[in-house]
């Protein structure tokens, strides 16, 4: 394999990439994240702002190091593709990235693709990283120039706004970085005056007041003194107030159509929601992430 091969390999990749979805590929140096990186991660652990995802602190020495996830990896090649909804109104709140099929499956199996492409070319192995293992995605998306991060910690990608998901192929195909693009965040601060949770601030996301984080990932009662509002799955206030959004959004991915079912959900029906209809409902569903109990505990919280 030799590097050579760069610019055809990666012209190669990028048109793969684009006819499996991707809106934008950028290419970057499998090597350590920055110090600076790596030490506002290890303050951000130390102040507690990652609440009850002890996971994160268990897998910080993972996450400062593509090459621990994949013996040999020379390239992480990041992707990104479109789910944001044009209206996205819908009550009560259930998060844009949800509406449609779980985007882990769906990103899962175009990265597999594009992974079988690659080793078809080259010979070089690859790993698909979506959203579960410990890799920092949205470092990696900015230092593969896909894109830059707003004070909301969103990845926003230049002039198509933040509705993206992340998909990343660790590889260990040799290949010449792509460079970022410039921040082109206003740092008008909009999303952390508009966040209901106060929980944004110049130092990061406080995951402890985040909406987002207490209907899904937080199991258990609500901490005192916690609004949700209408929320009974995520919360999208920070990325919709954000002008960097006002953009006509890319086409999502077929799979990431609204789900008529979803869509039609109302309060009284996820309080009334039996095991059975979870399972056939969510099955396909990122949702899943939250059990039954907590959508209704959510749904009974004003
Ligand atoms: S609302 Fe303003 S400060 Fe916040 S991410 Fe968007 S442009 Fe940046
Ligand atoms: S998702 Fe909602 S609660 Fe969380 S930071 Fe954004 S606006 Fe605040």
């Amino acid at each position: 394999m030799s590097s050579s091969l760069s610019p055809c390999i990666k012209s190669a990749i990028r048109r793969e990439a684009a006819a499996l979805g991707a809106f934008r590929t950028g290419f970057a140096l499998a090597e350590p994240v920055d110090d600076r990186a790596a030490r506002q991660y290890a303050d951000w652990l130390d102040s507690g702002a990652n609440a009850g995802m002890d996971w994160m602190r268990r897998h910080e020495l993972l996450r400062r190091d593509p090459r621990l996830l994949l013996p040999g990896a020379r390239t992480l090649i990041v992707m990104v593709f479109p789910y944001r909804q044009p209206d996205g109104c819908h009550h009560p709140h259930i998060a844009d990235y949800a509406l449609g099929r779980d985007y882990h499956a769906v990103l899962r199996e175009r990265l597999t693709r594009l992974a079988r492409f690659i080793f078809s070319r080259t010979g070089a192995i690859s790993r698909a990283c979506v959203d579960t293992a410990p890799l920092p995605e949205r470092y990696w998306a900015v230092r593969a120039g896909v894109g830059f991060t707003g004070l909301n910690g969103q990845l926003y990608v230049p002039g198509a706004g933040s509705g993206f998901f992340i998909g990343t192929l660790i590889t260990t195909l040799p290949l010449a970085p792509d460079e970022p693009v410039e921040n082109g965040c206003l740092r008008c601060g909009a999303c952390l005056r508009a966040c209901p949770g106060g929980a944004l601030s110049a130092t990061g996301l406080d995951a402890r007041r985040c909406l987002s984080y207490l209907t899904i990932e937080h199991r258990g009662p609500l901490p005192d003194g916690v609004r949700l509002g209408n929320r009974i799955y995520g919360c999208d206030v920070c990325a919709r107030v954000c002008p960097l959004n006002a953009v006509a959004p890319p086409a999502p991915l077929p799979e990431f159509a609204p789900s008529s079912e979803v869509m039609a959900l109302d309060r009284r029906a996820i309080l009334e929601m039996t095991t059975g209809q979870y399972r056939r409902l969510f099955s396909h569903s990122a949702i899943r992430r939250a059990p039954l109990s907590q959508l209704r505990r959510n749904a009974s919280h004003h």
